[in-house]
């Protein structure tokens, strides 16, 4: 349910997405920033947030994210500096997990996407993980259980397994899941998901069940053949 805000709070609402400075006041000392910027007026809750980085659970995962975040680049030291980036994301998080000496690592996965979920379970296995993986139907549940009309399934008249996100991440906590990766569970499936999942998560595909789980590219070509993804006049052909 959105919040009630008073005009003036609405004027500083960040758009950040639409933000047009040359030199931006979040990455540049000198830079500047609109009206809007949480830069340039919301020092208190940075301040808050930063407090939040001062217990050990949070300290370590923060330093191993941003270390992480720089040894996905190669070419970053010498007389010309030139950072490459040379990882994808599958090894990204074997390596952000060994950087914070996890062994256990949980897989929550589609049923759609069992072979994606069985190789990376490989790939992390052949790191010296131990993976634990639940499938999202995990449990058998009709749909009918949470509310599912019939003409609301995939294939209506018949049984469909309803996906249980939770049970998901209740399954990984109990096994001992010390970072869970998600494989491409449905919107609002991972909404569930993140919010029941004690341990930290990270995702290694969002599905996207038109383009091949490259959600971007539909936004890549929201001016041309994915206009359909705007609403109003913007969404209409243009030839
Ligand atoms: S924090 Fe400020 S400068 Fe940075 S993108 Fe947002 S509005 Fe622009």
């Amino acid at each position: 349910m959105a919040r009630t805000m008073n005009r003036s709070k609405d004027e500083r609402m960040p758009r950040c997405a639409h933000c047009a400075e040359k030199l931006r006041a979040c990455v540049d000392p000198g830079g500047t920033g609109p009206s809007w910027c949480p830069t340039l007026n919301l020092a208190d809750l940075v301040d808050e947030a930063l407090e939040q980085y001062g217990s050990d659970a949070v300290s370590a995962l923060a330093l191993a994210a941003s270390v992480q975040e720089g040894e996905c680049y190669a070419d970053r030291t010498g007389p010309e500096p030139a950072p490459r980036p040379v990882k994808p994301r599958a090894l990204e998080i074997c390596e952000f997990a060994a950087k914070l000496g996890m062994k256990r690592i949980g897989v929550a996965f589609c049923t759609g996407l069992f072979e994606e979920a069985r190789i990376f379970s490989r790939v992390l296995e052949s790191r010296g993980f131990e993976v634990v993986s639940v499938a999202c139907k995990a449990g058998r549940l009709p749909k009918e259980t949470i509310g599912v009309r019939d003409d609301q399934k995939i294939r209506p008249g018949c049984f469909e397994s309803m996906c249980s996100p939770i049970a998901q991440a209740m399954i990984l906590d109990r096994f001992g899941s010390e970072l869970n990766v998600l494989i491409g569970l449905c919107v609002g499936h991972d909404s569930l998901f993140f919010r029941f999942s004690r341990a930290p998560v990270t995702v290694l595909v969002a599905k996207d069940r038109v383009t091949g789980h490259n959600p971007a590219a539909a936004l890549y070509t929201a001016h041309s053949y994915y206009r359909n993804v705007l609403s109003g006049p913007e969404a209409k052909p243009s030839h």
